[in-house]
């Protein structure tokens, strides 16, 4: 499926009130909400989802963020949702975010940066299928 991708509202994000704001930028950058659900993952669901950076240094301390608060999981569809939704979110570091990026205005350091997007058709689908069943996806 190449017209989706898959999203999370950080826990940095969901503590500081700027979920609203967020959902907002995504829809009015021409993203359709497909499906959508609140939750607060387990240690182990959150090093479950980002197990393919298990060997690296920050592991452990992205395990704890993700883990820290409530996230909001979605799936957005649009035409080249993958491309499209990595440019509305920005560099992972904000301090290389360009201005208009949901990270340049909500994310606060390379590790608590509000918003998680995925980087290939293909991982948007697995992403997407960890946090919704066929049923809740639309
Ligand atoms: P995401 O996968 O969440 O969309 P990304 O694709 O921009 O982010 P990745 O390299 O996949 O970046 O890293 C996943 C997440 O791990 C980052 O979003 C960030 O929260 C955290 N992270 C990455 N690098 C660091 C680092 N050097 N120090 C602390 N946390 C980091
Ligand atoms: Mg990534």
């Amino acid at each position: 499926m190449t017209n989706r991708t898959f999203t999370m509202i950080k826990p940095d994000a969901t503590l500081k009130g700027n979920t609203g704001g967020i959902l907002d930028m995504i829809n009015k950058a021409g993203f359709r909400i497909v499906a959508m659900k609140m939750m607060h993952l387990s240690a182990e669901k959150a090093g479950e989802f980002y197990g393919v950076h298990k060997e690296r240094a920050f592991y452990g301390e992205l395990v704890e963020f993700m883990s820290r608060g409530a996230i909001t999981a979605a799936i957005l569809e649009k035409e080249n949702a993958v491309e499209d939704f990595r440019k509305l979110i920005g560099a992972t570091n904000p301090a290389q975010a360009e201005e208009g990026t949901i990270r340049k205005k909500y994310a606060t350091s390379i590790g608590e940066n509000a918003v998680h997007g995925s980087d290939s058709d293909e991982n948007a689908q697995i992403e997407g299928d960890f946090f919704f069943s066929k049923l809740e996806q639309f």
